[in-house]
C-alpha cells in the first residue's frame, strides 16, 4: 500500500474509531526530526544554515525515548531531515525501525548524494517509505549554483532515479523562484520522465541562509499564476502536486478551482490529510519540529525554542509550552491575519510572519486571501491541509 493511502487509512481509521484528533484537536500528527545538522553541501537557501554537526546531538536511546512519547501523542508520521540525514546512516535505520515497530511511518529528505542502490536497499528494509529528494532546475549548472556544488543534478537524479527502481516512494522537492520560475513547465515533464509521481513546490521563506536569497522569492504575481498553472496541470496528470515553504492552503485552494471551473483532480484527493476542522498554518496544532539537540520548534521555518527534551518530557513540552498553547488560539493573531475572515482555516504562515516581523503572531506577509475570495473559497469548508513541512 503507498504511504499517502496508507496515512489515509489511519486518518480514516482515528476518525471512525473516534481516537486521536476527536476531542483533542492539537495532536502532532506529523513530527519534523532534524537528526543532524551536519551537511555535506552548503546549499544558498538552507533553512537551518547546515553545515557542521550540533556538538550536543541526541543518541540513540534519547531519540528511541522521545519517539516513544511521539507514539503516546498520536504521532503517525516521522520526517527524518537534517543537514544531511545519511550523514547518520545508522542512527536513521535504527529508528526507521523504531517508528515502524511503534506504529509510526518513517519517512525522509536527503539531498541524495548519498544514496546509492545498497543504501536505498537498506533504508527500505529498515522501513522508511518515502524519500523526498530535491531537483531545483532542469538545468544542471542551475541547480548545482543553488545547491552550492558541482555535479549535485548528476547525483540527485540517479538518487531518484535509484529509490525508484526499488519502489520506494519518491518526492521531489523543487524550488519555486523569481529566475528559474519560467522553466516549472519544462522541470515538471522532465520529473515525469522519471517516473515521479509527487512534486512538492517549494516557496522561499526567509530563514536561515535563504535570507540572504530573497530577491529569487516568487512575485506575488508568480506565486498566483503557478498555483493557478498546478491546479490546472492536474487534470491532465496522474502526478499530484503540492506546495510547501508556508503555503498549507493550497490543496484547499486548488480543490475549490477544481469546483468552481467544472473539472477534477485525478488523485489531489488522498495526498492530503482530511481533518475534522479548518487548520491552515499547523506549527504547534498538528505538527512540531524536533531539531538534533533536543531542542522543540513549532516548526522547521519557526525557529522559537519551546521546551528541549532533555530538561523536560516532549509531552509536558507539547502540552504545556506557553508558545504552542497561543499558536493554537488563532484569536491571538493580530493584524491582517488577526482580522480575516480565514483565521481559523489559514492563520497564514507563522514562520514567515516571524521572519519578516519579530512577532511570530503578526500578519504573514505573502497571504493567499484575494486569490481565495476570487476562487470563492469558503472559511468554513477548509478541512484538508498540505505538507507544509520542511
Ligand atoms: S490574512 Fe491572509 S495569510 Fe492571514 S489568515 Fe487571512 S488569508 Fe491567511
Ligand atoms: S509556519 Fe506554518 S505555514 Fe509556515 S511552513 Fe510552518 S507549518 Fe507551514
Amino acid at each position: 500500500m503507498g504511504t499517502t493511502l496508507k496515512l489515509l487509512e489511519l486518518m480514516l481509521r482515528q476518525k471512525l474509531l473516534g481516537q486521536g484528533l476527536k476531542g483533542d484537536p492539537n495532536t502532532p500528527l506529523i513530527v519534523s526530526y532534524a537528526v543532524t545538522r551536519a551537511c555535506n553541501l552548503s546549499c544558498l537557501h538552507c533553512h537551518v544554515s547546515a553545515r557542521e554537526a550540533m556538538p550536543d546531538e541526541l543518541n540513540v536511546k534519547e531519540a528511541m525515548h522521545a519517539i516513544d512519547e511521539m507514539a503516546n501523542l498520536g504521532t503517525q508520521a516521522v520526517i527524518f531531515s537534517g543537514g544531511e540525514p545519511l550523514l547518520r546512516k545508522d542512527f536513521i535505520l535504527r529508528l526507521a525501525q523504531y517508528c515502524e515497530d511503534n506504529g509510526i511511518i518513517p519517512a525522509m529528505l536527503s539531498n541524495g548524494l548519498l544514496i546509492t542502490p545498497h543504501v536505498a536497499l537498506q533504508l527500505k528494509d529498515a522501513g522508511i517509505k518515502a524519500i523526498g529528494i530535491p531537483i531545483d532546475s532542469v538545468v544542471p549548472a542551475n541547480h548545482d549554483h543553488l545547491r552550492n556544488l558541482p555535479g549535485t543534478f548528476k547525483k540527485a537524479v540517479s538518487a531518484i532515479q535509484t529509490c525508484i527502481d526499488l519502489d520506494l516512494e519518491v518526492i521531489v522537492t523543487t524550488m519555486a523562484l523569481k529566475d528559474t520560475f519560467n522553466e516549472m513547465p519544462k522541470r515538471i515533464e522532465f520529473l515525469a520522465s522519471l517516473g515521479v509521481d509527487e512534486v512538492a513546490v517549494y516557496d522561499l521563506i526567509p530563514v536561515g541562509r535563504g535570507k540572504d536569497i530573497m530577491d529569487q522569492a516568487m512575485s506575488q504575481e508568480q506565486r498566483v499564476s503557478l498555483i493557478r498553472w498546478l491546479q490546472a496541470m492536474q487534470e491532465d496528470t496522474e502526478m499530484v502536486f503540492t506546495m510547501s515553504g508556508g503555503i498549507p492552503l493550497y490543496p484547499e485552494i486548488a480543490m475549490e478551482m477544481h469546483r468552481s471551473h467544472g473539472t477534477k483532480p485525478k488523485d489531489l484527493l488522498i495526498k492530503e490529510f482530511w481533518i475534522h476542522h479548518g487548520v491552515g498554518c499547523h506549527a504547534g496544532t498538528l505538527y512540531f519540529s524536533l531539531r538534533p539537540n533536543g531542542d522543540v520548534y513549532p516548526c522547521t521555518f519557526l525557529p522559537i525554542k519551546v521546551g528541549n527534551i532533555r530538561e523536560q518530557s516532549l509531552t509536558d513540552i507539547w502540552r504545556n509550552s506557553k508558545v504552542l498553547n497561543t499558536l493554537r488560539q488563532r484569536s491571538n493573531l493580530k493584524g491582517k491575519c488577526g482580522a480575516c475572515e480565514y483565521r481559523e482555516s489559514c492563520g497564514g504562515c507563522r514562520g514567515r510572519a516571524y521572519a519578516c516581523t519579530g512577532d511570530y503572531l503578526e500578519t504573514d506577509p505573502v497571504c493567499l486571501h484575494d486569490l481565495m475570495v476570487e476562487e470563492k473559497v469558503s472559511p468554513a469548508d477548509v478541512k484538508r491541509f498540505g505538507w507544509c513541512v520542511g
